[in-house]
């Protein structure tokens, strides 16, 4: 695509919505479906810049840098009705009761919007404290025996379920990349045989005849 503007081309997990200026996480920010949950590490509060200007606002920062489905998990400015659901949740907002809670916020699609007074998305804050989320344990790497451990931005689920399609076992990034590389060096083999072959049957030392009719076998 063409244009006169300086455009980056967003790849993989880079999504809409993503790039847009803000410091604070908004409904974009959260995958279709995706509860995520996330311990509070602070409260903050004071002048925050909003599109139509700025205002003072509650906020709370969280632990978490990125959980799944969230990319860039960046604080949140409370409004009053998620100021409301945490009162109820844990009996007051004070900073020494929050500090360390986790809570699960989900996207509500019938906010309105207070520019236009349309209906918008919001992030909310669940009425109720975050499910322990059942979740089958990640299995070791099938090569090394070894625990998966995060690498390359990914975490140990995001490996396994990865590997998992591509190599039929579950591998740490390191096994991983030790059998992408077999793969190449086999496929390499393989021509390498195929040309020899081709070369020895193109060998005129090879060529046999057949001594009483000159024919070639
Ligand atoms: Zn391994």
């Amino acid at each position: 695509m063409m244009t006169k503007d300086r455009l980056r081309q967003l790849t993989g997990d880079e999504r809409l919505g993503q790039m847009r200026e803000s410091e604070y996480l908004g409904a974009e920010d959260i995958d279709d479906g995706v509860e995520p949950v996330l311990t509070i590490a602070g409260l903050w509060y004071g002048s925050v810049t909003l599109q139509r200007g700025k205002e003072n606002k509650d906020v709370l920062s969280f632990t978490e840098e990125r959980v799944p489905g969230v990319m860039q998990v960046r604080p949140l400015i409370v409004n009053s009705t998620n100021r409301k659901t945490l009162r109820k949740l844990f009996g007051d907002a004070k900073a020494s009761t929050l500090v360390g809670k986790q809570i699960q916020l989900f996207v509500d699609h019938n906010v309105r919007d207070p520019q236009d007074g349309g209906m918008t998305d919001g992030i909310r804050i669940r009425p109720y404290k975050p499910r322990v989320q059942k979740q089958e344990p990640v299995p070791p790497c099938t090569d090394c025996g070894q625990e998966i451990t995060p690498a390359m931005g990914k975490d140990a689920r995001w490996l396994a379920g990865y590997t998992i399609k591509h190599y039929g076992v579950p591998l740490c990034a390191a096994c991983a990349q030790k059998r992408k590389e077999a793969a190449s060096a086999a496929e390499t083999q393989q021509e390498a045989e195929t040309a020899a072959e081709t070369q020895r049957e193109l060998d005129p030392e090879h060529i046999q005849v057949d001594p009483e009719t000159g024919e070639v076998l």
